[in-house]
């Protein structure tokens, strides 16, 4: 699969615009993580990164790119994934697969009216919504209803 040429462009016309610099090992997390097929947990990323880079390095660079809304974090899954929005949202909602494991995100841009208006009725100051929502991906589903997929825990 070709890395995501977009999201790094996108990368590097952003840190112009805020005059944050692209460090080597900035733009070669984001690489790692934009062309990687699940979201990667900091020690795939640190495997992948030249040899004797130093872990607070590469957590580093995930903090800036997470604060600048090109990475999300999974809390549950203490992985990182890339955001192909194109655009910066106020939270990150992903559909976990309870079988496979693959993460796609749902991309629902503004705050549901229920939440925003919870947190307004607590005076809370809310600045970002992360969901992570359970169940069964396509590729699973779809496995279910094909004879072969069911538990063969027993003897034919
Ligand atoms: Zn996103
Ligand atoms: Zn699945």
């Amino acid at each position: 699969m070709a890395p995501s040429p977009t999201l790094i462009e996108e990368a590097k016309a952003h840190c112009e615009a805020t005059g944050s610099r692209l460090t080597a090992p900035r733009e070669r997390v984001l690489a790692i993580i934009a062309k990687a097929a699940k979201p990667l947990g900091a020690y795939d990323i640190i495997e992948q990164m030249p040899p004797g880079t130093k872990p607070p390095t590469v957590y580093r660079a995930l903090g800036f790119w997470e604060q600048e809304g090109f990475l999300h974090r999974i809390s549950s899954l203490n992985v990182y994934s890339a955001c192909k929005a194109g655009h910066r949202h106020s939270g990150g909602q992903f559909l976990i697969c309870n079988n496979c494991g693959s993460v796609t995100e749902t991309h629902i841009c503004d705050t549901p009216k229920d939440f925003s208006t919870e947190a307004k009725k607590k005076n809370f100051q809310l600045d970002g919504w992360f969901l992570e929502l359970r169940g069964l991906c396509s590729n699973c589903t779809e496995g279910k209803t094909h004879a072969h997929s069911h538990n063969c825990d027993h003897h034919h």
